[in-house]
């Protein structure tokens, strides 16, 4: 299977823990050693001459060799995708370019409790367009009692600022939550009334299937290390629609890597983009940072593409939703309804648990817990992620009674 192409962290005793933190950090494939080894070789051999010789042709068209890979995961055309820059950088950037507040239109639309590093981003984007995120930020929540956000709040929503909103910057999958959301229906109730449409796809990406291009999106920010496995801090993901590949009219924070390729080292001082989404790169290719990913990325398509790895990734979740229903302490967050979730369960635990995650990674359970007080009654949420390309079933089984042990 997919999971010998991994390396597995282990326990003191040398078994693999049972690692269900990839929605976190992905793990290390096998093929990424040689890949990094291949750049440093050149680097080491050939100095400033590795930019256009070498095994593969050089890194100056870097970027180009990971756009199948990632067009194929997020559904999008090759050029209307590009690894560069980092999530939130990106997410600035793209905000730049297509978050245009003017007239009436100056709103924008989110899922509540949204990751704080978009939250921070979308806040300091109003306030650098002269607006207050207290009155142009609108946030929809669950209905009281609810986890999940209904697709028809959403989009009443949306339709209710109408003509007032400017962006719809919605989420993919909710990284605390899990809930993957009905993004076909939000993309077109966006554009029904006019707004900007974007995503922000980092847990969703390499996750659940993705259709950008068919959904009209206008653009797409991800980060390639979490379900992606592109390693610690690993460039980020753009997808920009080819609606918009041809827009040198767009503003943009310009720099020279997003410049035409053709005459980028002609040293002109005006700038001219490069055509789709590579023309939102600014600086140089970070060929050590994008070297994982681009050995990475082929396992998606040896394991048959999104909709293959979504169909184990389903069993999967299922199995792992019946399993933690026999800990009647617990209470899954996360929808019981397959289409609403990507790999990952929330669940709420009860009680202070400061050491619960250090506890379970004693236990040989290697997940994510947040001990925020998510209703005021002092429990925590831990977060549990089977990657589907190196995560098993046996593995699933397993969780109940590693969390007796500890709980
Ligand atoms: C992981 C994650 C981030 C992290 O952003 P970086 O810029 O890569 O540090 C931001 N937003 C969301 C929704 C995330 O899940």
């Amino acid at each position: 299977m997919f999971r010998d192409h991994f390396h597995l962290p282990t326990g003191p005793d040398g078994k693999p823990l049972i690692y269900f933190c990839g929605n976190s950090l992905g793990l290390q494939a096998r093929a990424v050693d040689d890949q990094l080894h291949q750049e440093l070789g050149s680097w080491r051999e050939r100095g400033v001459e590795g930019w256009w010789g070498g095994p593969d042709g050089g890194w100056l068209g870097y970027h180009r060799r990971l756009q199948d890979g990632l067009a194929a995961i997020v559904g999008a055309q090759p050029e209307e995708v590009v690894a560069a820059n980092a999530l939130t950088v990106n997410l600035h950037l793209l905000m730049i370019s297509f978050f245009r507040p003017a007239g009436r239109r100056t709103k924008i639309i989110m899922e509540s409790g949204a990751f704080p590093s978009d939250q921070h981003a979308i806040a300091s984007q109003l306030k650098f367009h002269g607006l207050d995120p207290a009155d142009h930020l609108i946030e929809v929540k669950p209905r009281v009692g609810e986890t999940m956000i209904a697709t028809d709040d959403i989009v009443a929503a949306i339709e209710a600022v109408g003509d007032e909103l400017a962006l719809v910057l919605w989420t993919g999958v909710q990284y605390y939550t899990g809930q993957f959301f009905a993004l076909a229906s939000i993309a077109a109730a966006g554009r029904r009334v006019g707004a900007v449409v974007g995503f922000d796809l980092a847990h969703a990406a390499g996750n659940v299937p993705l259709s950008l291009h068919e959904w009209r999106v206008d653009f797409a920010v991800w980060c390639n290390y979490k379900y992606l496995n592109g390693g610690p801090g690993a460039p980020g993901g753009i997808f920009v629609h080819q609606d918009h590949a041809d827009r040198p009219d767009l503003p943009r924070f310009a720099g020279w890597w997003g410049h035409r390729e053709s005459d980028r080292f002609a040293m002109k001082a005006e700038f001219i983009p490069e055509r789709g989404a590579a023309g939102w790169q600014v600086s140089t290719v970070p060929v050590l940072g994008l070297a994982p990913l681009l050995a990475t990325l082929p396992l998606f398509a040896e394991a048959g593409g999104m909709t293959a790895i979504r169909q184990r990734s389903m069993e999967l979740t299922a199995s792992l939703y019946e399993e933690l229903q026999q800990l009647p302490d617990l209470r899954i967050l996360t929808s019981d309804d397959p289409a609403q979730r990507g790999a990952q369960l929330s669940v709420y635990v009860p009680g202070h648990r400061p050491e619960l995650e250090r506890q379970l990674s004693e236990a040989g359970l290697i997940v994510d817990y947040r001990q925020d007080n998510y209703d005021g009654s002092g429990g925590g949420v831990l977060r549990l992620a089977p990657a589907p390309l190196y995560n098993t079933p046996e593995e699933v089984r397993a969780v109940p009674e590693r969390l007796r042990q500890v709980l």
